[in-house]
């Protein structure tokens, strides 16, 4: 065992990398875009030999998002979703999976659709139900999956009794920290077997490419991950783990302006009478809300804020997840999660909170 890592995230993120040049002594990690490596000789495997397998911008974007998490390593993937079918891939064959019902749209599309070729069966409940949990672990679930805060409305599941729970029933449990990132919340230390991230949000930040990633604690875990991301190719290319890497050294700072801004947001959002429902757990930088009005006609108002899927970006996005984020899943599912039709989700971004704030103000005026 190594010692646990103790530097906060900023000096994490500030020193990923910096001064690993073999070649040049560059400051900044050199981009390694070369698929493959020679050999010293025929029976003599180097450490980088072919770029699916391992890559060194790869390695570093790993090393420093497992030190983020404070896990032992793991996989960067090609997308948030690559990511989630590496999880499952660890999985015997129709083994059973619990997930929660308003989780990630794509993650609700994926586990569906291995459950509709009868590869793994789902079972979607509501995380704040003890009853309705309680009842899923008695069923033998292979894989628990965890989402908090949920998306789009918010919900909090405390990580810490529903992993115990889950792991006392014999199953890995692998928690989705793309929303909260681990400058907020560490599920490997709350008892979580894995974690998941889409860095195509905050973690990159720049709204400029897709990755994903797939942590472990336990390195007899970690090494089935790199097993299988090879296997399956589902590995981030070395550019797209250069980039990340990049993103990633502004992570704290950003999560900071992103969280009081959405702070501010909230505050003017619930003073406001137009707003009927509003979500917010207090932190981070996603909030979610319904007008006591027309959402296209509020959308129209806008100016400023873009309307499109995605969060954690530089730029405020808002979007409609019944027809946007969530589509993948069917309306009764959708009502089941407590997503109205109307529901519109606010990704804070880096923008004068002022400014988000003004924009909000037109929405409502166009609301008539
Ligand atoms: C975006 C997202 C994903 C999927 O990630 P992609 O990079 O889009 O494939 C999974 N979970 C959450 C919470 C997300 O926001």
């Amino acid at each position: 065992m190594t010692a646990p890592d103790t530097r906060s995230a900023a000096t994490i993120v500030a020193s990923a990398g910096v001064r690993s040049d073999p070649g040049y002594g560059s400051l900044t990690p050199p981009l390694f875009a070369s698929d493959t490596y020679e050999w010293p000789d025929a029976a003599t495997k180097p450490a980088y030999d072919y770029s699916r397998t391992v890559n060194p911008n790869r390695a570093l974007l790993i090393e420093a998002l497992a030190a983020l998490e404070g896990a032992a390593g793991g996989a960067a993937t090609a997308s948030g979703q690559s990511a989630v079918l590496l999880a499952t891939l660890l999985l015997p064959a129709g083994a059973r999976v619990v997930a929660p019902h308003d989780c990630y749209g794509g993650t609700y599309r994926l586990l569906s659709g291995l459950e509709a070729d009868g590869k793994l069966v789902t079972r979607f409940v509501d995380m704040a139900d003890d009853a309705a949990f309680d009842a899923a672990m008695a069923w033998g679930p292979a894989l628990v999956w965890i989402e908090t805060p949920s998306n789009p409305l918010l919900r909090v599941t405390d990580i810490a009794r529903r992993a115990g729970a889950a792991r006392a029933a014999g199953a890995l449990v692998c928690a989705d920290n793309t929303v909260m990132t681990p400058c907020r919340q560490r599920p490997l230390d709350l008892g979580c077997d894995l974690v998941m991230h889409s860095t195509t949000k905050a973690l990159n930040g720049h709204a400029d490419l897709f990755g994903g990633a797939l942590l472990a604690k336990d390195s007899a875990l970690v090494e089935r991950i790199e097993w299988w991301a090879n296997a399956a190719g589902l590995s981030a290319s070395a550019h797209e783990c250069w980039q990340t890497l990049r993103g990633l050294r502004t992570l704290p700072l950003r999560i900071e302006r992103m969280e009081a801004s959405a702070r501010a947001v909230h505050a003017w959002l619930a003073e406001q009478p137009a707003i009927a429902a509003l979500h917010y757990p207090g932190d981070g930088f996603m909030l979610s809300f319904e007008l006591a009005g027309d959402a296209a006609a509020f959308l129209t108002g806008l100016n400023l804020l873009t309307l499109a899927s995605s969060l954690g970006g530089y730029a405020t996005l808002i979007c409609k997840p019944s027809t946007m984020t969530h589509r993948g899943m069917p309306p009764e599912a959708q009502a089941e999660a407590g997503i109205a039709p109307d529901l519109l989700r606010l990704s804070v971004g880096l923008e004068a909170p002022d400014d988000i704030i003004a924009d909000l103000a037109r929405g409502i005026a166009a609301l008539g």
